[in-house]
Order: C-alpha cells, then sequence, then structure tokens
C-alpha cells in the first residue's frame, strides 16, 4: 500500500514575498499527537500575519513551518476527544497554552507565556490535511460555506476581543478608525446590538462599504465624527490616530487599540486626551471563550463577508497579491 501524501506549502527561507519564500511540497500526512485531531482543510483564509510569518518580520519559532491559521476543516481522525469524525471544526491563531499559569487560571489565557500559535509554532492550514488540539478546535455555525467562514477564524474572532474591549454601553456610539476585514466584521457586531457605529477611515470604497453595512457615518480618518464616541477601536496600525481618537470619545469612554503593530503614538497632552476620564487599552490575540461567543454570535446573525479565493496552487500568489493590495475582502485557499 502507498502511504497517502499531500500537497502543503512551506516557508523555505524569510524574506521578501517578491523573492518567493515558500515551497510547494508534497509530503506524508502529519501525525496527530496525544490530544490531537487529523483535519481535512477544506479552506484556509490568507492572513497578515502569515505575511509577517513568509517574510521573517516576526522571528522563527517553527523551521519550514506550513502558514495559514484561518483553517475550516473537516474532522478524519486522531485523539478525538469531544469531536466527531466528519465535523467541522475551526483552527484559529491561538493553538495551545499551558492552562497552570496565572494569566491561564483568571480567564486571561491569551497573556499566558507559553502560548503557541498555529502556522507559527505548528504547521497550519496551507495544506490539504493538518493537525490541532482538539481542546483548541472550535465548533462552526452552520450556515456559511467553508471559503465564508475562514475570515471569520482570525480577523472576525480579534474584532470580536477589541469590541468587547471596547465597552460600548448598551446603545451606545462606537467610533471605528481603519476599515478592514476585522474591522468590517466588527462593525456589524456592533449594529447587530444596538450600537450607532461611525467609520473614520481612507479609501471612498471602504466609506461606501460602511455606510451599505448601516454605518451611520463614513468620514476620512482624521476626521471628527458627528457626535462623541462612547467607545471607539483603532484598527489601522497608526499610532498617530491615537489623539485623534481619544479627542473624539466622550468623558469616560474607552479606546481600544486591535493592531499587534502600531506606530509610535505622538506626545499625547493630559487635558485633551486623556482627563475626564477617558481610558486607552491594548487588545491581545483571544481566549477560546472570545471565539466561541463570536462563532455562536455568528451563527445567529449572517454575517456578510468579501472573499476571494485561490486554489491551494496558487499560495504563493495569494500572499503577493495581499502584499500589494490586489485584491477586495480577504482572500481565502480552496484545496
Ligand atoms: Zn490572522
Ligand atoms: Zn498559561
Amino acid at each position: 500500500m502507498t502511504e497517502q501524501r499531500m500537497r502543503a506549502w512551506r516557508v523555505q527561507t524569510p524574506g521578501p514575498v517578491a523573492g518567493g519564500p515558500l515551497r510547494a511540497v508534497r509530503e506524508p500526512l502529519p501525525e496527530p499527537g496525544d490530544g490531537e485531531l487529523l483535519v481535512r482543510v477544506l479552506a484556509c483564509g490568507v492572513c497578515r500575519t502569515d505575511l509577517h510569518v513568509a517574510e521573517g518580520d516576526l522571528p522563527v519559532h517553527r523551521r519550514h513551518v506550513v502558514p495559514g491559521h484561518e483553517v475550516v476543516a473537516e474532522v478524519i481522525g486522531g485523539d478525538l476527544g469531544s469531536h466527531a469524525v466528519g465535523d467541522r471544526v475551526g483552527i484559529p491563531w491561538l493553538r495551545s497554552t499551558c492552562g497552570r499559569c496565572r494569566y491561564c487560571l483568571r480567564g486571561d489565557e491569551n497573556l499566558c507565556p507559553a502560548s503557541t500559535y498555529t502556522g507559527w509554532d505548528a504547521d497550519g492550514g496551507y495544506a490539504e490535511f493538518a493537525t490541532v488540539p482538539a481542546d483548541f478546535a472550535l465548533p462552526l455555525p452552520s450556515g456559511y460555506d467553508p471559503q465564508t467562514l475562514a475570515p471569520l477564524l482570525c480577523a472576525g474572532i480579534i474584532g470580536y476581543r477589541a469590541l468587547l474591549r471596547a465597552e460600548v454601553p448598551r446603545g451606545g456610539t462606537l467610533g471605528i478608525y481603519g476599515f478592514g476585514g476585522s474591522a468590517h466584521l466588527t462593525a456589524q457586531v456592533a449594529l447587530a446590538r444596538g450600537s450607532r457605529v461611525h467609520v473614520m477611515t481612507r479609501g471612498e470604497e471602504a466609506q461606501r462599504l460602511a455606510l451599505d453595512l448601516g454605518a451611520s457615518s463614513a468620514q476620512g480618518a482624521y476626521d471628527a465624527p458627528p457626535e462623541p464616541l462612547d467607545s471607539a477601536i483603532l484598527f489601522a496600525p497608526a499610532g498617530e490616530l491615537v489623539p485623534t481618537a481619544l479627542e473624539a470619545l466622550d468623558a469616560g469612554g474607552t479606546l481600544a487599540l486591535a493592531g499587534i503593530h502600531l506606530t509610535d503614538v505622538p506626545t499625547l497632552n493630559y487635558q485633551r486626551h486623556l482627563f475626564r476620564e477617558k481610558t486607552v487599552r491594548s487588545v491581545t490575540a483571544n481566549t477560546r471563550r472570545d471565539a466561541r461567543e463570536f462563532l455562536t454570535f455568528a451563527g445567529e446573525h449572517r454575517l456578510h463577508v468579501t472573499t476571494t479565493p485561490y486554489p491551494l496552487d496558487r499560495a504563493d500568489r495569494a500572499l503577493a497579491d495581499l502584499s500589494a493590495g490586489r485584491f477586495a475582502g480577504a482572500a481565502v485557499l480552496v484545496p
């Protein structure tokens, strides 16, 4: 009997995407370890973090890693735990935590210093098959095809955590700075929960999408919203916008910084930007609880997701197109 093999992409040598850091390989299926599922990949979203892994902006955690952490998959075997063969599961960025440290014990597993990540510390979804710890595989809502679900697994979940961190009061106003993949999903959650949403972003196309989705207003990134904001989320990785967003907050308002990377924040003026109990807070990854809450929400509300499909064989092209901003919405690899 010949051993079954699969197609996958590995980061050969991290470097500029123009130089082709990914290499297509054919190799045996991965072996699930203790407590791990073996899954068949149905779709894998292409996230900007994959670009950071491929280009070497993030230090190498696993040599020749298979990127990809927005994986929609079907369980085909392994150590099933509470899952069953045939279940559809999601494999997100957060792959494991220690479960024992003070952060894990108090419910802040996103801050666990021993956490590992899919497509960085362990092989991800740019492949036909993958493994995932059963405890970290996410149940997926019905009513979506795999291609549509994939972007929810990173952009959607992280945006949801940012929304929680922004603590929008019931019926309150939320300002969203920057309107890419994560922001457009987060706006839909906020709107469905009864918030008024104002979007500050450059680009007429993004502004039009914001209004189409139900935002009350859309204007330039540095423009003032038409009313004071109870809460705001900065999705754009631009620290220059922090003072602008703080000035747009009402007294007692909260600004959540959603990005992993942020350029330097200019000097803040205490009276103008912080006094009257304004709060600034960062957002770091997510917990499994955030993920489950968001995916449950997605099952109850039809989220609008724009995707551009690529065959798995063109993963290198998808990354290059992401780097150059050549497509609308989220790129998704389909084996
Ligand atoms: Zn991601
Ligand atoms: Zn821990």
